[in-house]
């Protein structure tokens, strides 16, 4: 019998995401964008004026990469645990 994957088994896979703060405008997409809520507004301003959004770690971040894919400014890398 073939082994079944993680997906089939319903685990959700671990993830971490990293903001590259100067890239970012503030706009909120990622924050709308994420299930899990791991993305909140920032408090520090960037070279550019922005204040750039933030990434909670402890919030069970999947690593769905949906955030990254809503990003305009590619302001966002997607890290997964298989
Ligand atoms: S990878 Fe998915 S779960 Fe993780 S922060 Fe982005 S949208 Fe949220
Ligand atoms: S979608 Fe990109 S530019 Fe917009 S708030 Fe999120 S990280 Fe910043």
């Amino acid at each position: 019998m073939a082994e079944r994957t993680s997906l089939e088994c319903g685990v959700m896979s671990k993830g971490l995401i990293k903001i590259q703060a100067e890239r970012c405008k503030a706009c909120m997409l990622c924050i709308e964008v994420c299930k899990q809520k791991c993305i909140r507004a920032g408090s520090t301003l960037n070279k550019a004026g922005y204040l750039s959004v933030e990434f909670d770690e402890n919030c069970g971040c999947t690593g769905c990469a949906l955030c990254a894919l809503r990003c305009p400014e590619v302001a966002i890398e997607v890290y997964r645990e298989n």
